[in-house]
């Protein structure tokens, strides 16, 4: 990643174009965000920005102590969901990607009270944990307060009730990675109960304990 935005844009704007075609999200729906490691800024998607069709000048730099624009005179305004974002870099100085997107499966599962299940290996290293916050409204200081609390202990993935989710990353590509698989762990969760079975086997426990020994693991 690069201080000069160029990059970070680039790669939001790839995650854009795949959250969408991944149905992740529909129509001008979501944001997204991304800083540097450190930086006092971020980058944030403007307000009614379509996600599969972001330019360079879809994003406004803003500062995260106080939310001010970097440069007020560029006549592009914020994500009215900004302050999800701020809250969020300011509880959690190890990210540095910030996903708000609406996935129909995960949020089907929230309103019907029902866990999303962590089934496989891919669910388990890049989600590891759901949380969730109830209905606040959207744009809302509540909101972004809420979510950020929810996420304070380490937490990667929460489920904002009856609206989206926010989904982090140190990289763009975690964040995206994460995303993927929240919703395809949210999916796979769906089709077992479509099909009867609440018993949907969860992956086993010790791979979610090698994975607290050992942090270089891969799959
Ligand atoms: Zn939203």
């Amino acid at each position: 990643m690069t201080d000069s935005g160029g990059d970070l844009r680039d790669e939001l704007a790839r995650l854009g174009v795949d959250v969408v075609a991944a149905g992740l999200v529909v129509g001008s729906g979501g944001n997204l965000s991304v800083r540097a490691p450190g930086a006092d800024t971020c980058l944030v998607t403007s307000s009614g920005a379509w996600l599969d069709r972001l330019r360079h000048s879809d994003f406004v730099r803003v500062r995260i102590g106080d939310g001010a624009p970097v440069d007020p005179d560029s006549g592009v305004a914020a994500s009215s969901e900004v302050a999800l974002h701020l809250h969020t870099y300011r509880t959690r100085p190890d990210v540095n990607a910030v996903v708000h997107l609406h996935p129909q499966s995960v949020l089907l599962l929230d309103a019907l009270g029902e866990r999303i299940r962590l089934t496989t290996t891919d669910h388990v290293y890049y989600v590891r944990e759901v949380t969730r916050v109830g209905f606040h409204l959207p744009g809302s200081d509540d909101l972004a307060r809420a979510a950020a609390a929810a996420v304070a202990d380490g937490a990667n993935c929460v489920v904002l009730a009856h609206h989206g989710c926010s989904v982090l990353g140190g990289t763009v590509d975690m964040a995206h990675k994460r995303v993927r698989n929240l919703e395809e762990a949210a999916r796979l969760t769906y089709r077992a109960l479509a099909l009867g079975r609440a018993d949907l086997p969860e992956c086993p426990p010790d791979f979610a304990a090698r994975l607290h020994l050992d942090r270089d693991i891969s799959i």
